[in-house]
């Protein structure tokens, strides 16, 4: 059904000529699914940019072809092109925000694509549309297919994105990163979507994401991505039971799961390299625990290393010595103190109230009741995980714990922190509380103030919390945090911007032990990072936690996170928990109907559907 041919994709940078495709070939069949899969930055997203002549104005098709049923899309006028997009191939994006028209109802834009691409019109498109919200998941559509966007949430615009891809009814679909906003409920249930329409019509579907779980789930073949280049394509089960290139065995090693519980993931060092060098050797060359001698001097080509199965990597077309490396997955370390003796923080019936404005022409306040009634104690050097949908009371519950709601919301119930109640704390003993609960937030891009260095971003805290420390005091404390994240000493002197998702985190991480604390709350750190970045983070925080002691609330909706990390476990919904106990117990033999949906819902590697 499809075929690219040797595409190579240049934009102009300051930098130079970037190669963000570098001679791709592949294929796609009607009825399947193939996964586009690697970190960002490797291309995958350009792909699907460029076969839909979507690049933006500062890359060009350099060379090769794209055939969608034999027809060449690169060279078809731009309106025939038009007619092909959104029609005989849609597509889903990751951000449904921008993707939305504001000043439209959702309803009218659905109908628009199911008129523009088939036979429906007026009242029957309508219900056509009503029905395409349905299966979408979003409640009550014949009401909701009049609300505007901004009345949805950002789960429900992505599935009305979906909806809209999807009403076209088309034959081809490029699903970049299409379920990463979402909720795993929600997630399994568009998956579910995917995979029916396309045994019904034969529909081809271009995935790509960087959840490995979601692939194995989903995908018939796979290729792996690696700087512009495939590196490893094979059919799906072959690939995640026999992943041949260096780099796919250590994305596979590096993801969280009860198994690798106790000992640290393998950490890619290093990044993705910047696509404007050229480029003698092998890409990975820097960060392969398998490198030869040759490795950075001898271009790898794509060679067939079984049926169906092509890997780019020396090892099996010119094998050689290996050159002496660091082992990526490091040695276990010693065993963490378990949790005795009375907790650190001992939260007691903790309700978190906020105050909805008054409709128009509506008296009196009404109130909305995030969290109702949670209770769960912690220990030091422990690891407690909240897990439930978006909107559950999770993270509301960490940032009352923060005091971070004193002003919005009203909190009440007790939160013991030493024995002393967090929330009756004034003055200077709030200061000190304020101190050791520390909290690292989901994006390290937003939570850090882009007009601050970091040497500034670090030393705030430190000034607020730890007036005793003099400026010399400070600089040393400054060092030896960066040095502890494994940031360099320069990272001092340079601005947010200047670092990649990964490093900004381990920013964020630094400023929340700069004041020493002895709890953090850790809402979703690693959700916005690639796979190898999120081990880098995990095994830092374990690390840290093995050395200082430090109790984490970490708040999640990754379940192989859990499973790695967390010691005990508290499912939320609808503001209350549901079920808690010892993270074995509760994901072995969960007692409770949601804590099952919940589970049933988690995509993994060990489930693969095909
Ligand atoms: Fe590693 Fe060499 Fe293979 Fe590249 S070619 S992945 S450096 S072994």
């Amino acid at each position: 059904m499809l075929e690219i041919d040797g595409l190579q994709v240049q934009l102009d940078a300051d930098a130079g000529l970037v190669r963000a495709i570098d001679g791709m070939h592949l294929t796609l069949a009607r009825g399947e699914t193939f996964a586009l899969v690697g970190e960002s930055g490797c291309g995958k997203s350009m792909t699907a940019l460029a076969l839909m002549r979507l690049l933006p104005e500062n890359g060009r098709i350099a060379a090769g072809s794209v055939r969608l049923e034999g027809q060449d899309l690169l060279t078809l006028p731009e309106s025939r092109m038009r007619e092909v997009r959104g029609g005989r191939v849609a597509m889903i994006f990751q951000e449904p925000s921008t993707s939305l028209n504001p000043v439209m109802r959702v309803g009218d834009q659905i109908v628009e694509a199911i008129e523009a691409h088939t036979a429906l019109r007026g009242k029957a498109a309508r219900a056509k549309a009503i029905d395409w919200l349905a299966r979408v998941g979003i409640p009550e559509p014949a009401r909701r297919i009049d609300d505007y966007p901004f009345r949805l949430s950002g789960g429900q615009k992505q599935r009305v994105m979906i909806a809209i891809a999807l009403a076209a009814e088309p034959d081809f679909l490029v699903a970049d990163e299409p379920t990463t906003a979402l909720d795993v409920t929600i997630q399994a249930q568009i998956l579910d979507l995917i995979r029916g329409l396309q045994r019904e019509r034969q529909l081809g579907v271009l995935l790509i994401t960087h959840d490995l779980a979601v692939v194995s789930g989903m995908a018939h073949r796979v290729a792996l991505m690696y700087a512009g280049q495939i590196i490893e394509v094979a059919p799906a089960a072959e690939f995640f039971a026999r992943p041949r290139h260096p780099y796919a065995r250590l994305l596979l090693q590096a993801l969280p799961d009860a198994a690798r519980r106790g000992e640290p993931l393998a950490a890619i060092a290093g990044t993705v390299p910047p696509l404007w060098l050229d480029f003698a050797g092998c890409r990975f060359e820097p960060r392969c625990d398998k490198a030869m001698g040759h490795c950075a001097s001898t271009p790898p080509r794509l060679t067939e290393e079984g049926p169906q199965h092509q890997v780019r990597c020396l090892l099996y077309s010119q094998p050689g010595e290996a050159l002496p490396r660091q082992p990526a997955v490091p040695r276990p370390p010693p065993p963490e103190p378990a949790g005795r003796g009375a907790p650190l923080l001992d939260a007691r019936d903790l309700r978190v109230r906020f105050a909805l404005k008054a409709p128009l022409f509506h008296r009196g306040a009404r109130h909305f009741d995030a969290v109702d009634g949670v209770s769960f104690k912690l220990h030091a050097g422990r690891t407690l995980a909240l897990v439930g949908e978006s909107g559950c009371g999770k993270t509301t519950s960490g940032k009352a714990i923060v005091q971070l709601l004193r002003r919005q919301a009203s909190v009440s119930g007790l939160a013991l922190f030493d024995g002393r109640d967090l929330f009756q704390l004034q003055g200077q003993a709030l200061v000190q509380a304020r101190r050791q609960v520390q909290i690292i937030f989901q994006d390290p891009f937003a939570s850090l103030n882009p007009r601050m260095r970091v040497a500034d971003v670090l030393e705030e805290g430190l000034i607020a919390l730890r007036p005793e420390l003099d400026a010399g005091q400070r600089h040393e404390r400054l060092l030896t945090l960066v040095n502890q994240v494994g940031l360099r000493r320069d990272a001092l002197q340079r601005w947010p911007h200047e670092f990649s998702g990964g490093q900004r985190q381990r920013i964020a991480i630094a400023r929340a032990l700069a004041v020493e604390p002895r709890l953090i709350v850790c809402d979703e750190p690693t959700s916005a990072l690639d796979v190898s970045v999120q081990a880098q983070i995990l095994n830092l925080l374990r690390e840290l936690q093995r050395e200082q002691g430090l109790a984490y609330l970490f708040i999640t909706h990754n379940i192989g996170v859990v499973e790695y990390i967390a010691d005990e476990i508290a499912v939320m919904k609808a503001g209350r928990i549901v079920e808690q106990g010892s993270c074995q117990t509760v994901l072995r033999q969960p007692h409770e109907g949601y804590t099952k949906d919940l589970l049933a819902a988690v995509p993994r590697l060990s489930n693969p559907a095909h």
